[in-house]
């Protein structure tokens, strides 16, 4: 009887592992779905963007470049630190470098 017990435990577990464990593997795949989604309507963009306004393509990397550079950390990534207002004291993001709010240009060598 005890013994029955714990393996329906065990039994129990298991199988609430491999749900888990499925859980996350489909949540996985829909990720990567949306993250294709996303990079092809990036491309896309960017492509529309740079032909309608004959941009030239170094442009795209060097602004990668820059806005990745905003929290003063190399990683192909954007960080965003909120960043409070010397002049009306409230916080935006370092999203855009400029308050929200009143509009003052964060300096950026602070940061
Ligand atoms: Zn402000």
């Amino acid at each position: 009887m005890l013994y029955g017990g714990v393996g329906a435990q065990v039994t129990s577990r298991q199988t609430s592992s491999k749900k888990i464990d499925h859980e996350g593997r489909s949540r996985t795949r829909e990720l990567e779905r949306r993250l294709n989604r996303v990079e092809l309507m990036n491309q896309a963009l960017w492509e529309l963007v740079r032909d309608a306004a004959k941009l030239n393509p170094d442009l795209l990397e060097a602004r990668m470049k820059e806005i990745d550079m905003r929290d003063g950390i190399k990683d192909d990534s954007i960080s965003i630190i909120p960043l409070r207002c010397p002049t009306c004291k409230r916080v935006s993001s370092s999203k855009n470098w400029k308050c929200l709010y009143c509009g003052l240009e964060f300096d950026r060598g602070a940061y």
